[in-house]
């Protein structure tokens, strides 16, 4: 096999355009949305994913995920939507994970019906539970690990064994463990899906997704796209190639500063659980070890009851309360008041998401700077109970 080049260097060099005219040392921007038909090999326009620069990026992307190709999007959810509807047709039935994003989850239950696509979640994470839902007219199985908010974990492997043995397509969105984590192409996926919007932008400043698979695959994912008009535009394109020049660096340092805040939170006192896949009696520990290269940076934890959560959060100086996540800074974001409050709090309970959960993106910050405002807020969660 040939060699690859390092993440490093794949995430700073991989697909760059050269400035032929000026020599200068980024990939040049051509916002052009008018190009030539007569005289060229390639009829280039921007909602046929075919700009120099969408190409360009397209080429970094599936060097990160180890596939043949890639498109960009304009929305992780573009991409999501594109991808799904690309393999399903009326007719056609998909097997879905139990917990999935917030916005996928709506896509199928608030669209599918309409385009006469069925589907089945899964009753759990095992090949069990994956295998029963199987029917005769399935035609995906869609997964997320690590998922999102309680960071389960989903044995790649035997969901690419799965949809080979019964001729499906396998998804995954891969957006929490981003490429630097986790390469599902290694393992026998099809398609994997990212919202570029998290670790891939990383700056909480750009909305974009990707989906990279094998060029048969992404010629029947393009088919639709091109159709629906999910692309991005060239400028954020730009943006993106150049945010993903620091993802092997940012990502490292937020798996280190994860790995070590989660280790933090466990032993606290006032901490009841910790959701983090790189601990060890988490139930997906051994499958996340074997096909991550990294644990990732998000996690999910409670405080003991008898603290104010509310007040844990409001009390916190560094890190922001935010709906998003996987930005350089250190997010948190309270699923039961937030994401999932339109939710009976007994469905939220058997999706495993109590009312004092709360979801932790680990920034890059000093690990010390962290752990202290974490310190002073769990002062201000005891004492404003005592207080009450
Ligand atoms: C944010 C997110 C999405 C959707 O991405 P957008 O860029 O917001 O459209 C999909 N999947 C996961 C896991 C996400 O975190």
């Amino acid at each position: 096999m040939k060699k690859r080049p390092g993440l490093n260097t794949v995430c700073t060099h991989a697909g760059e355009l050269k400035d032929e005219q000026f020599k200068g040392a980024v990939s040049p921007l051509y916002m052009a949305t008018s190009y030539a038909f007569e005289d060229v090999e390639v009829k280039r326009y921007p909602r046929y994913f075919n700009t120099p620069n969408q190409e360009a990026l397209a080429i970094k992307l599936a060097a990160l995920e180890h596939t043949e190709n890639a498109l960009i999007f304009g929305s992780g959810m573009a991409a999501v939507s594109t991808a799904l509807l690309a393999f399903l047709g009326k007719g056609d039935h998909v097997v879905l994970q139990q917990t999935l994003y917030g916005g996928t989850h709506n896509l199928i239950m608030e669209e599918f019906d309409k385009f006469g696509i069925a589907y089945s979640f899964t009753s759990g994470w095992d090949e069990n539970a994956f295998a029963k839902e199987i029917r005769e007219n399935t035609k995906v199985i869609y997964v997320e690990t690590p998922s999102n908010p309680l960071l389960t974990i989903t044995d790649l492997k035997m969901i690419a064994g799965l949809a080979k043995k019964h001729g499906l397509i396998s998804m995954i969105d891969n957006t929490f463990a981003s490429p630097v984590n986790q390469n599902p192409s290694d393992l026998g996926i099809d398609i994997i899906i990212h919202s570029a919007t998290k670790y891939l932008g990383g700056h909480s400043d750009i909305l974009a997704g990707a989906v990279c698979a094998s060029n048969e695959h992404i010629k029947q994912v393009f088919s639709l796209a091109k159709n629906l008009g999910g692309n991005l535009s060239d400028y954020t394109v730009w943006l993106l190639e150049r945010s993903i020049k620091t993802l092997g660096v940012r990502v490292k340092a937020h798996n280190r500063n994860a790995r070590r805040i989660a280790k933090y939170l466990k032993k606290h006192e006032a901490v009841e659980t910790v959701y983090y896949p790189g601990l060890k009696d988490h139930p997906g520990y051994e499958i996340a070890r074997a096909q991550m290269n990294g644990f990732g940076g998000m996690m999910s934890f409670e405080l003991k009851e008898g603290l104010d959560t509310s007040a844990f959060l409001k009390a916190l100086k560094l890190i922001k309360p935010s709906m998003s996540l996987a930005g350089v800074e250190s997010t948190i974001l309270y699923p039961s008041k937030t994401s999932h409050a339109l939710l009976t709090p007994e469905e939220r309970k058997s999706q495993g998401i109590s009312d004092r959960l709360l979801r932790f993106s680990v920034g890059i910050e000093d690990r010390k700077d962290i752990i202290a405002d974490i310190e002073q807020a769990v002062l201000a969660a005891g004492k404003m109970t005592v207080t009450a």
